[in-house]
């Protein structure tokens, strides 16, 4: 008998559950010193940037659109390969999503189509780094800067991710991040927001908080039309613990994605026609290791096949412009082939700090043995 293995799980040590118990005793549970301590440690990790936390990741990339101005007439370009997040918060800000297809080999944008998507009304681009993989950051930002468009980059899987050396959230325009239970550091639920400067900081602030100024005692005011998105020191101080680990959590998953490529081996696409990700060791952080799964077999098949063997596995994503909601507004099959594909096929093996190699063995024999006998 082997015990299940989850394609992810968060580890949580003794001493972070030691300070989330501090802080519950401390009287103080919403947003207060763990809070502002872990916005300036994420400040001093992304390059002295100003950074503010939300109590999610989806939350941060709507107050980014809203700070850029970005409403009703605009559009904003994306992928069609990510969380239904990305896509729903262009609809949530009165926007129009527009998707670029996908390159095939990444998995993420086509920077070809992106171009090619951008017309008068484009206003903003929201890339994601599907996996924790960056994009050509270069050609992205000359595009955005050609075309004069924000971008607002979708880093929920990127952190601990770099681009020539430098950790994505370092540089660039808006960066928006994710601390969900899955993600490579977590705080539960959670996100934060890379800005550019004090005045985009004021306008975060007040959208997270009903859009409230405070001044002396009872001064009190509100100009702009602000929500609840205010992370608590419970789980500022989760956080606080992770991103003492995000070194050696991002070194381990690179590791691990190593010993994939190792243990299935180089012949391992040819023999079965599924598709491995690119081998890279240096820029991603590994968030997920992710196989397109050949025509001979369906996911679910692939799927339930796993589990039968105790491996879990998960699928990242479902095409978006394929949801009732998009297809509502013109978006149907056939537009985006290679994001068509590739969301019917991708699966998710396990990925996560806690794995060990061996678990990695198990996997590979697993999902060689589940190909070799097919549908
Ligand atoms: C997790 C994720 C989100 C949403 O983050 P939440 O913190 O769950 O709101 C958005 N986009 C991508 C690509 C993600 O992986």
């Amino acid at each position: 008998m082997t015990t299940f293995l989850p394609f992810s799980k968060p580890t949580i040590d003794e001493a972070t559950i030691a300070d989330v118990g501090d802080v519950l005793r401390s009287g103080w549970i919403t947003s207060g010193p763990k809070v502002a301590e872990f916005e300036k440690r994420l400040s001093a990790y992304f390059g002295g940037r100003p950074v503010r936390t939300f109590n999610s990741g989806t939350c941060t990339m709507e107050i980014a659109l809203r700070i850029a101005g970005i409403g009703a007439g605009d559009e904003v370009i994306t992928t069609p390969i990510s969380w239904p997040a990305t896509a729903n918060v262009i609809l949530e800000v009165g926007a129009t999503p527009v998707f670029a297809d996908i390159d095939p080999v990444t998995r993420n944008m086509d920077l070809d189509k992106l171009e090619a998507a951008i017309t008068p009304k484009t206003r903003a681009i929201i890339p994601v780094y599907l996996a924790g993989k960056p994009l050509d950051m270069d050609r992205l930002y000359a595009i955005a800067g050609k075309y004069k468009l924000r971008v607002i980059e979708d880093a929920a899987q990127a952190i601990g991710s770099t681009w020539r050396g430098k950790p994505i959230g370092s540089f660039g325009d808006f960066v928006s991040f994710s601390f969900q239970a899955n993600k490579n550091i977590t705080t539960s639920e959670g996100g934060c927001l890379v800005l550019n400067n004090a005045e985009e900081v004021a306008l975060a602030e007040k959208y997270r908080l009903q859009g409230v100024t405070r001044g002396n005692w009872d001064e009190i005011d509100v100009d702009v039309l602000g929500g609840k998105y205010n992370m608590t020191d419970i789980a500022a101080v989760i956080g606080l613990h992770q991103l003492d680990k995000l070194d050696a959590i991002t070194a381990h998953r690179r590791k691990l994605a190593k010993h994939y490529f190792d243990v299935l081996g180089p012949d391992f696409e040819r023999q079965t026609g599924a598709q491995l990700p690119p081998a890279e060791f240096e820029e991603t952080n590994w968030h997920l290791f992710q196989v397109v799964l050949p025509d001979t077999i369906t996911r679910p098949q692939f799927m339930e096949r796993m589990k039968a063997l105790d491996i879990g596995v998960g699928f990242h994503y479902a095409p978006i412009h394929l949801f009732t909601l998009y297809r509502e507004r013109g978006f149907h099959e056939g537009m985006f082939p290679a994001a068509e594909q590739v969301g019917r096929q991708i699966v998710s093996l396990p990925m996560f700090y806690a794995m060990t190699e061996a678990d990695v063995e198990r996997t590979c024999a697993a999902m060689k043995a589940v190909l070799a006998r097919g549908a």
